[in-house]
């Protein structure tokens, strides 16, 4: 709780800005979904804003750092808040800055697709605006209707289209950033892609976004289809030669049947009969996707083209809309985030074997550092934390990389390993340590 002089003085710089001080807003706007973590969800109900503030501009950025220098507050942003292992959350109270406002167009390229727009624009919004011309994202969450393109760069990881052009952080996902520091004098940066990527993934740690720079794709008329197989060897199997094939595919999920089962239904399909592939394809690509479905002793369920995106979109069944979906059925359902060996199946009967049925087995197919991989984001019912830590060892021993969803730190919560270029750029651009206090380990350690 701040000191109510303090708060005064806070509230008196803020002059002409909209602040919510109180209530459930307060406390809507001090969290996000970490509720899906059943370990972040008690280190993280408690944690509350003393003051949000919300810009719809630059300058006004510039103003609440300025101040949050001056006063030492520290200063947590925000977009939507659908991160879901608490990334926009103050762990030490303060200010949380919502640059959901802030979210023009400032410019786009209809040559060559480069677009400059505010963080606070909403994927979805953005496509919207982008595909009467032409032109799409190349990556978006499966959270697309709602959150905004600072909180994904910033926040989140892949998604819709890391089958193309892989995890976000693959240098050339991201082209620049303004960025306001949080200096006595806070300055406005324009850092060019090999400087923005330190940012990239950093919580917002480092950098508060005012723009962002990235590249689009000329538009497909993507096909949402679905896909079922007789088990799981033919489901992957057919993963595989779908994704090396000379087709476009920009998503593909597999679902086995029992969690096929329990996602809600899209408009006239039946219940899962076998395991699941939902894809998203061109439309060139179906004819080919239905001959080698076919091979493999499977058949092409259900095709609708994803644009207008109306109602339940297959992507919501999809990435951690999976989880989203099953948690819906059973609150206790969490997931843990994997990258698979390439011999997955023997990975995943090895994990099966030493918990028959515990796991519900979600993987996503996507480019890492060029090669195609299967991600795994398997549901299990929570079970304690001691079983939780006896499948993260399995799994690491049967050789899968694990991407803790269940921690705090950037750090942690990706490779484990602390990123020189990330802790310079907080350094220089936030000497104090005031920008989303706790979440860069490698600073925190300094
Ligand atoms: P927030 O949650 O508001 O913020 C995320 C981070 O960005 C925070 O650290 C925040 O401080 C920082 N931030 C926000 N704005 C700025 C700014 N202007 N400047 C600097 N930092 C900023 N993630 C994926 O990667 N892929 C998925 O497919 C995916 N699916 C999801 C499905 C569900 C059901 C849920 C609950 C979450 C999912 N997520 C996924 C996580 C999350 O939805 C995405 O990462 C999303 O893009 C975050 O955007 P947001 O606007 O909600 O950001």
């Amino acid at each position: 709780m701040l000191p109510e002089a303090l708060r005064a003085v806070f509230i008196a710089g803020c002059a002409g800005l909209e602040l919510v001080e109180h209530g459930p807003a307060l406390e809507r706007l001090s969290h996000d979904q970490f509720g899906f973590s059943p370990l972040l969800q008690p280190q993280l109900q408690h944690c509350l804003a003393d003051v949000v503030v919300r810009v719809q501009r630059s300058q006004e950025v510039l103003q609440v750092a300025a101040l949050c220098y001056r006063l030492q507050l520290p200063l947590t942003v925000r977009g939507a808040g659908t991160g879901n292992h608490g990334q926009c959350v103050p762990l030490h109270g303060g200010v949380v800055l919502d640059t959901s406002g802030l979210n023009q167009v400032r410019s786009f390229d209809p040559v060559n697709g480069l677009l400059i727009a505010e963080p606070g624009c909403r994927l979805l919004d953005l496509d919207e605006w982008l595909q009467p011309q032409g032109w799409a994202l190349r990556l978006a969450p499966s959270t697309w209707r709602s959150s905004t393109l600072g909180g994904f760069i910033a926040g989140g990881s892949s998604g819709v289209g890391s089958l193309r052009w892989g995890l976000l952080r693959e240098p050339g996902n991201l082209l620049g950033l303004e960025v306001v520091t949080l200096e006595a004098e806070p300055q406005l940066l324009q850092l060019d892609a090999a400087q923005a990527q330190a940012l990239n993934h950093a919580y917002g740690s480092n950098g508060i976004f005012t723009a962002v720079t990235i590249p689009t794709v000329p538009w497909q008329n993507w096909q949402e289809l679905v896909l079922e197989l007789p088990d799981r060897p033919a489901a992957l199997a057919l993963g595989e030669k779908l994704s090396a094939a000379a087709l476009e595919i920009d998503a593909l999920c597999y679902l086995e049947q029992r969690l096929a089962k329990q996602m809600p239904p899209l408009p006239k399909l039946a219940a899962a009969q076998g395991d699941r592939l939902l894809l998203l394809a061109s439309p060139n690509a179906v004819p080919v996707i239905e001959q080698l479905t076919t091979k493999a002793g499977g058949s092409l369920l259900w095709q609708r083209p994803q644009w207008p995106p109306k109602g339940l979109l297959l992507r919501e069944l999809c990435w951690n809309h999976t989880t989203l979906q099953l948690r819906a059925v059973d609150p206790l359902v969490t997931y843990q985030l994997v990258l698979l060996p390439e011999s997955e199946l023997a990975f995943i009967e090895l994990i099966d074997k030493q918990w028959p049925g515990w796991l519900y087995w979600h993987l996503e197919r996507l480019r890492v550092s060029g090669k195609a991989r299967w991600v795994g984001l398997p549901l299990f019912r929570w079970q304690g934390e001691d079983q939780f830590k006896a499948l993260n060892t399995a799994m690491a021993a049967a050789g899968g990389l694990i991407f803790n969803a269940h921690a705090l730190t950037v750090e942690d919560s990706g490779l484990g390993i602390v990123d020189g270029d990330q802790v310079a750029a907080k350094q220089a651009n936030d000497p104090k340590g005031l920008l989303n206090p706790g979440k860069l380990r490698g600073f925190n350690k300094k």
